[in-house]
C-alpha cells in the first residue's frame, strides 16, 4: 500500500470543480456610488438564486449582487454537489427538531428538489444534475440499527427506501468496511462550480448587474436608505438580503448564530470501468457513511471519485485563513480512510484536493429572518446541506422582504433563531469537547454525557 504522502504528491490544491468549467470574464468591481431596489450581498447560490427569483417577482426592479470575490469562490464552488431532497438536514433532524412541523418541512424538501430540477431546464442550465439516489452505508452494529430505524421513519412519510446488506450491498457497493446500507433512490447530485456559473449567466443574461471583487466592509441604515459600503464605492438600497454564508456577518445579532468549520476533499484520476467495478460501483448513485466523523463519496461526470468529510475543524476564535483551504492533516487522513475503504484502489492517485468553510448553526439547518423594519433579509446556517436548501432560502427571504406569509415563512425552523454559540474561549472548547465525544461514539456507540445534554437542548454540531 502506498504512503499517504505519495498518493498525495503532484495534487492540485485547487477544488476540481473549476477545472470542468471554461474560462469566464470578471465582472468588474463598483466604481462609484450606485442605487437600486435590492441589493444582495453575496455571489454564491443564496445570492444568485435570490437575484433569480427577485427577478422573476418584480421584472422592472435594479438588482444589484455585490461579490467579494468571484461567484463561487466559496462553499458553492468547493462543495460535494450532493443536492438533497430536503431543507432540514436530513428526516431525523426535522423529527428530532420539529416533530410537529416535520411532515411539512419533508414535503417541502422534497418539492424544492423537483422545482430546483423544473428551474434547471426552464433557465437552459447545464450542470451535470443526476437523480440517481444515494446509499448510506454502516460500518458499526449501532449504525446498522441507525440505519433500520431511518428506514422506518421514511416509511411513514411515503419516502421509497431498500435496506441492504450481504450481496445486495456489493451490487451498490462493495468495500471490506461497510456491513450495511440504506439506498434511496430520490436524491440528486450535480456540479458545483456549473451551478454557479450558470446561475451567475443566466442572472447576466436578466440585468442583474454583478459586482466581483467588491467586498462589503460597513452596513447601516444611513439617512438615504441602506448602505452597503466597499472600497469602489456605495450602494444604496431600498432593500438587502445577505447571502454571506459562513464569513463574518454584516449583522452584529448574526455573530454567534453561526460558526466556520473547515472540512475537506479530495478528487482522484479519472477511473476505468473495471476499477469501478472492483468496488461494485457501477451504478451513478452517491454515497455517504452513517458515522458522526462521515465520508460522502461520489463520482464526476468523468468518473472520478470524489471523497471528503470525516474531520470537521474548527480554529480558535473562528479563524478563517486562505492557507487553511489548501493544506491541511486533514487531506492525508481522507486519503488513509479511502485506502481503508476500497484496498484495490489504494495506489490511485489524487488530482486535486480542497478544502471548503461550512457555516454550521446548532440546529444543523438554515434559518432566516429580517431586520431594519423589514428592508433586509437573511439566511445562513446551512451546515454542509445547502445546494439545495440555498435555493429555498433565497425564497424565503424575498417572501420575507414582501411581507407576505407562506408556507415558507411560517415554519418554526426559519422562524426561530438556533441556539448561540458561545464566545470564545468556551466555543473552542466546547466545540473540541463535543467532537470528541461524537468521534467516541462512532467507536463505542455511546453518547458522551455532554452531547446527550445538548441533544436535550436542541443544540448539535455537524458538518
Ligand atoms: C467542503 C464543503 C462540502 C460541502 N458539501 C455539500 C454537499 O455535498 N451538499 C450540500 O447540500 N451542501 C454542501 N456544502 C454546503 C454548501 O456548499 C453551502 O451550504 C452552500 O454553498 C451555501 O451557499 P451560499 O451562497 O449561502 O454561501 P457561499 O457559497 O459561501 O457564498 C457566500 C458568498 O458571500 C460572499 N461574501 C461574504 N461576505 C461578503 C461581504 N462582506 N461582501 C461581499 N461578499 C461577501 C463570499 O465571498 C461568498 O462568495 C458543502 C460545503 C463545503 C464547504
Amino acid at each position: 500500500m502506498p504512503t499517504t504522502r505519495q498518493s498525495l504528491s503532484g495534487t492540485v490544491r485547487a477544488p476540481y470543480w473549476w477545472d470542468t468549467v471554461g474560462s469566464r470574464e470578471s465582472c468588474p468591481p463598483l466604481s462609484g456610488d450606485v442605487r437600486c431596489d435590492l441589493a444582495i450581498v453575496g455571489g454564491g447560490f443564496t445570492g444568485l438564486w435570490t437575484a433569480l427569483e427577485a427577478r422573476r417577482r418584480r421584472p422592472q426592479d435594479r438588482i444589484v449582487v455585490i461579490e467579494a470575490g468571484s461567484c463561487g469562490n466559496a462553499a458553492s464552488g468547493r462543495n460535494g454537489g450532493f443536492c438533497a431532497p430536503s431543507i432540514s438536514h436530513g428526516v431525523g433532524n426535522a423529527l428530532k427538531r420539529w416533530p410537529t412541523e416535520a411532515e411539512k418541512l419533508i414535503r417541502l424538501g422534497r418539492s424544492n428538489l423537483d422545482m430546483l430540477e423544473t428551474d434547471l431546464s426552464a433557465f437552459g442550465m447545464e450542470v451535470e444534475f443526476e437523480r440517481k439516489g444515494k446509499l448510506t452505508v454502516a460500518e458499526q452494529p449501532w449504525q446498522v440499527e441507525g440505519l433500520r430505524s431511518q428506514a422506518e421513519n421514511y416509511r411513514r412519510f411515503g419516502i421509497d427506501c431498500e435496506h441492504l446488506e450481504g450481496e445486495a450491498l456489493k451490487r451498490r457497493l462493495d468495500s471490506p468496511v461497510y456491513v450495511a446500507g440504506l439506498y434511496e433512490p430520490n436524491y440528486a447530485t450535480l456540479n458545483p462550480a456549473k451551478m454557479v456559473a450558470e446561475l451567475r449567466r443566466v442572472a447576466l443574461s436578466q440585468f442583474v448587474v454583478i459586482y466581483e471583487n467588491t467586498p462589503v466592509t460597513r452596513f447601516m441604515n444611513g439617512s438615504g436608505g441602506l448602505e452597503l459600503v466597499t472600497s469602489g464605492g456605495v450602494v444604496r438600497a431600498d432593500r438587502v438580503v445577505l447571502a454571506t454564508n459562513a464569513a463574518p456577518p454584516l449583522l452584529a445579532r448574526l455573530r454567534l448564530a453561526t460558526i466556520p468549520i473547515f472540512d475537506y476533499a479530495l478528487v482522484t484520476r479519472p477511473l476505468t470501468p473495471e476499477e469501478m467495478r472492483s468496488i461494485g460501483w457501477t451504478d451513478r448513485h452517491s454515497i455517504a457513511d452513517c458515522g458522526n466523523q462521515f465520508h460522502y463519496f461520489r463520482k464526476t461526470a468523468d468518473n472520478r471519485i470524489l471523497w471528503g468529510g470525516y474531520d470537521a475543524i474548527y480554529h480558535f476564535g473562528s479563524r478563517r485563513n486562505e492557507e487553511d483551504l489548501r493544506e491541511s492533516s486533514s487531506l492525508d487522513r481522507l486519503a488513509i480512510n479511502f485506502a481503508r475503504a476500497f484496498p484495490s484502489l489504494a495506489d490511485v492517485s489524487f488530482t486535486h484536493a480542497w478544502g471548503g468553510i461550512i457555516d454550521t448553526s446548532a440546529r444543523t439547518t438554515f434559518f432566516a429572518g429580517t431586520a431594519h423594519a423589514g428592508r433586509t433579509a437573511y439566511a445562513m446556517g446551512f451546515t454542509g446541506q445547502g445546494v439545495s436548501a440555498s435555493r429555498f432560502a433565497a425564497l424565503t427571504m424575498l417572501d420575507l422582504l414582501d411581507d407576505v406569509e407562506t408556507e415558507r415563512t411560517r415554519l418554526a425552523m426559519v422562524r426561530t433563531a438556533p441556539f448561540p454559540f458561545p464566545p470564545e474561549p468556551f466555543r473552542w472548547l466546547g466545540v473540541r469537547w463535543a467532537q470528541r465525544g461524537l468521534a467516541d461514539e462512532d467507536r463505542t456507540g455511546r453518547r458522551s454525557l455532554l452531547n446527550k445534554t445538548l441533544d436535550v437542548l436542541g443544540v448539535g454540531f455537524d458538518s
